[in-house]
C-alpha cells in the first residue's frame, strides 16, 4: 500500500469515527446529579447504591444530606464518598466529615470528606471548620436507624 493511499484511509476512518468520539465526550461531560440535575465533578460526586440495588449518583455530600432527610424513600445500601485529600473513594461510614469555611466553587458544598480523624481535624483546624461526629455522616446514620 502506498503511502497517499495510506493516509487518505487514515483519514476517512477518522473522519467517520468524529461524531461517535465527540457524543461519547459530551455524554461524559453532561452527566448530572441524581438528586437535582446538576453537573457532576469527579472529586465532588457521591455514589449511592440505592435499597433497591440500583447505583445513583449525586453532586456533593450536601445534596445527599438533602437527600437523605427525606423520609420518602429508604436509606440507601451504601454509600461512597471522595477522600479530600487522595480522591480515592471512601466507604461514607468509615469517612471523617467536616464543615468548614471551604465552598466548593461548583456545588456551593462546605463539607468535606476524609480517610482519618487525624486529616480531618487538619482540615477543620486550618478552615475554621467543625469535625462532624464520626466515623461516618450523621444524616446516613439517623437515615439508616429511622428506616
Ligand atoms: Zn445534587
Amino acid at each position: 500500500m502506498n503511502r497517499t493511499l495510506w493516509v487518505t484511509l487514515v483519514g476517512i476512518a477518522l473522519s467517520a469515527a468524529t461524531p461517535a468520539v465527540a457524543r461519547a465526550l459530551r455524554a461524559g461531560s453532561s452527566a448530572r446529579c441524581a438528586e437535582d440535575g446538576a453537573r457532576l465533578a469527579p472529586r465532588r460526586a457521591v455514589e449511592v447504591e440505592e435499597a433497591d440495588g440500583r447505583a445513583a449518583r449525586l453532586c456533593g455530600i450536601e445534596c445527599l444530606e438533602r437527600r437523605l432527610h427525606r423520609t420518602d424513600r429508604p436509606a440507601p445500601r451504601s454509600v461512597r464518598v471522595h477522600d479530600e485529600d487522595t480522591g480515592a473513594l471512601l466507604d461514607a461510614d468509615a469517612a471523617w466529615f467536616v464543615r468548614s469555611a471551604v465552598v466548593d466553587r461548583a456545588t456551593g458544598d462546605r463539607t468535606h470528606a476524609f480517610a482519618t480523624e487525624a486529616a480531618a481535624r487538619r482540615h477543620a483546624e486550618a478552615f475554621h471548620g467543625r469535625v462532624l461526629p464520626g466515623p461516618g455522616l450523621p444524616a446516613l446514620r439517623a437515615a439508616k436507624e429511622a428506616r
